[in-house]
């Protein structure tokens, strides 16, 4: 991945509320480009080592049964300033404080259940995105 590029995750959420169409637009409309996309699900195994860092957090067993609890859509995007663009763009981790107007104020309903992921560093985007993604489907 390059430096110009960050790592999402559309959650489960969004998926099952219907609103994964018009999350994509919100992105591209906010000047990203879809370098990779895939809808897929995670088992408990896979969802517990892409969240091992949380893995201490009196949360993690709640992240993990909603993050396995449908279909989700990893991301690749790219952009000038991608990284801190895109946090701004989703806003903060709980939807009740993140500023009007971005994703998790409008389609979060709770702190787990936040809509969407975006990456906090270029090594995690990094990281990440190889997670979901394969060589040739990063064109790498
Ligand atoms: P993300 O990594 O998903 O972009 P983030 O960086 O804003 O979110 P993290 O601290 O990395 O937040 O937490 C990862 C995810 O764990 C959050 O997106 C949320 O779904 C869940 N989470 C974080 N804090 C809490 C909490 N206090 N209670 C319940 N769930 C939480
Ligand atoms: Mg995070």
């Amino acid at each position: 991945m390059r430096d110009n590029q960050t790592f999402t995750l559309i959650k489960p959420d969004v998926v099952s509320d219907g609103h994964l169409g018009e999350i994509v637009q919100s992105i591209q409309d906010a000047g990203f480009k879809i370098i990779a996309i895939k809808l897929t699900r995670l088992s408990r195994v896979e969802a517990m080592d892409f969240y091992g860092v949380h893995k201490e957090k009196p949360f993690f067993g709640k992240l993990i049964d909603f993050m396995i609890s449908g279909p989700i859509v990893p991301m690749i995007l790219e952009k000038e300033n991608a990284i801190e663009d895109f946090r701004q763009l989703i806003g903060a981790t709980n939807p009740a404080l993140a500023e009007k107007g971005t994703i998790r104020e409008k389609f979060g309903t709770s702190i787990t259940k936040n809509a969407i992921h975006g990456s906090d560093s270029i090594d995690n985007a990094e990281i990440e995105g190889s997670f979901y993604f394969s060589k040739r489907e990063l064109f790498v």
